[in-house]
């Protein structure tokens, strides 16, 4: 691997890079609403992009994701955007940019690539070559705002990881991809975490890092890490603020910054370099995050044992790779994170 881009220098010098917390959070904060489409912010309302990204940096975060998750012509098609995802991406970037300039620090902009929500071939009518296209338009979108490298994640099928990190490629762009465990400690397409650290080594170009974002509680995402096992490839740990619980109409995670403080160390002591939050996890979560890391010295490989009485129990017995998971599952989108 090339260390010429700006991750791979920072993971060369660091111990542990603090990522961000969730996007989708604390964009609703700011009067999102369910239904609409958070790329368009970039363009009509680029300040409280800016607040989402300053408030990360400000927590500590070394890296951010863009806001661009659902910015591929599929998914903008939804909102009679597809013509635009070139500027809505580049300006997810740009506005990243500034930021990242401002902090005074080195701070990582990550052109964050979600899913299609489109089910690709054989299973589904998304064809290998439709889905490069959409994703290296998105790429190339993120490269001329000035994003230092692309990160797909919540994936759930193999095959759109593959045409992501193609895309990337073609736009000459580093490239990081997470996957989704949240069936039964499986992908919803059936991938375990040891089938995508083998899966890491055969993509269309070395990834900078892999790893696991969102799923089930923090719990599982750590014991999803566990089983990345014999690849040199740096590993991302991006797990919710606790577990998902209805209230009052809507999903609230229950994660404290306490648990999430103790998810990051035990996500570094479990093989992590670069550790964030996903649905649920604040800047105050990340504060606290970072306070641990800094503060905590790095301990043993935890057991499942010691997972689950830090953060809770698991949302399945098995992580899947016992053969005992469930049979691939198909739904059309897949919730933003
Ligand atoms: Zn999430």
């Amino acid at each position: 691997m090339t260390q010429t881009n700006a991750l791979s220098k920072m993971l060369a010098e660091r111990d542990w890079i603090l990522a961000d917390g969730a996007t989708g959070t604390q964009l609703f904060n700011m009067g999102l609403s369910a239904g609409d489409a958070p790329e368009l912010w970039n363009a009509d309302h680029p300040d409280r992009i800016h607040k989402l990204y300053s408030d990360a940096v400000e927590a500590g975060s070394d890296l951010f994701l863009t806001n661009s998750f659902g910015g591929n012509a599929s998914r903008m098609k939804l909102h009679d955007a597809q013509d635009r995802v070139f500027e809505l991406n580049r300006l997810a970037a740009e506005i990243g940019r500034e930021v990242a300039d401002a902090s005074g620090r080195t701070v990582i902009v990550a052109g964050s690539m979600g899913p299609t929500g489109d089910i690709m071939a054989p299973m589904g009518t998304l064809t290998h070559e439709s889905a490069v296209e959409m994703f290296h338009e998105q790429a190339e979108g993120l490269k001329a705002g000035g994003a230092d490298v692309l990160w797909s994640e919540t994936i759930s099928a193999p095959e759109e990881l593959k045409a992501a990190c193609e895309g990337a490629r073609l736009a000459g762009m580093p490239w990081c991809g997470t996957m989704s465990f949240d069936t039964a400690g499986r992908t919803m397409m059936g991938l375990t975490s040891g089938g995508l650290a083998q899966l890491a080594d055969r993509l269309p170009q070395t990834p900078v890092a892999f790893g696991a974002n969102c799923g089930v509680g923090s719990s599982d995402l750590l014991r999803t890490v566990l089983g990345f096992e014999n690849t040199s490839i740096p590993i991302i740990a991006k797990g919710n603020a606790g577990i998902p619980k209805y209230h009052d109409g809507h999903i609230h995670y229950d994660g404290t910054p306490e648990l999430m403080a103790d998810y990051a160390c035990l996500a570094r002591d479990s093989g992590a370099t670069i550790i964030g939050g996903c649905c649920g996890t604040t800047p105050e979560h990340l504060r606290s995050m970072r306070e641990a890391l800094e503060t905590r010295p790095r301990g043993p490989r935890p057991t499942l044992e010691q997972i689950t009485e830090r953060l809770g129990g698991f949302s399945s017995e098995s992580d899947g790779t016992d053969g005992a998971g469930p049979a691939p599952r198909v739904t059309r989108r897949r919730a933003r994170t």
